[in-house]
């Protein structure tokens, strides 16, 4: 068994080859199957605050990024919600309900369902869009630059799915001095 003949090598190399091939459509196969199927990232994980529809903080929890293709998420969003969250576009001002809702409660991702802002930090910012000075958990949302106008704007997105929630600005009221201008469409609405 020590001794390996130049044929037994040749023969496994040749063996090798197409188990090869076999293994990368088979691992192609499986991240296919992964992401279009079952929705999360595997490959990653984030630690990420959950709360019950009371507001109740529950604590970390680890869990794997939220994946769709376009056509899945179209299936489980309006069109309006699609072009928002997963397109980044800006809902018209003063349509919708949120913007003027003011009742006790949480607002979750439309697409994911992570709780994002609470209704104690809202308020009426009067440009017709939602506007919270805080979120829930800074660590349910990241930001980013946004250069798509002339002046440079901070990008509020959802950390577990990547959607697109709205802007940050540095006008709102005490304490933060923030102003999180987010679409309704980005939102679902859960009363305490
Ligand atoms: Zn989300």
């Amino acid at each position: 068994m020590q001794a390996v003949g130049q044929s037994t090598s040749r023969r496994g190399w040749l063996t090798a080859v197409p188990l090869g091939i076999g293994g990368a459509a088979g691992i192609y196969w499986l991240l296919g199957k992964s992401f279009g199927e079952t929705n999360y990232d595997p490959a990653q994980v984030i630690t990420m605050i959950q709360f019950d529809d009371a507001g109740k903080r529950l604590g970390p929890l680890a869990a794997h990024k939220v994946f769709r293709t376009d056509a899945k998420w179209r299936d489980k969003l309006s069109a309006q919600q699609f072009f928002s969250t997963r397109r980044g576009t800006t809902d018209t001002p003063f349509t919708g309900t949120y913007y003027q809702l003011h009742d006790a409660g949480l607002y979750r991702c439309i697409c994911c369902a992570t709780a994002l802002f609470s209704s104690q930090s809202k308020f009426d910012s009067s440009t017709g869009w939602p506007a919270f000075w805080l979120p829930l958990a800074a660590e349910n949302i990241t930001t980013k630059e946004d250069r798509s106008l002339p002046e440079p704007r901070t990008e509020v997105l959802c950390r577990l799915c990547d959607a697109h929630l709205g802007h940050v600005f540095d006008d709102g009221p005490p304490p933060t001095g923030l102003r999180y201008c987010i679409n309704e469409s980005a939102l679902r609405f859960v009363a305490a």
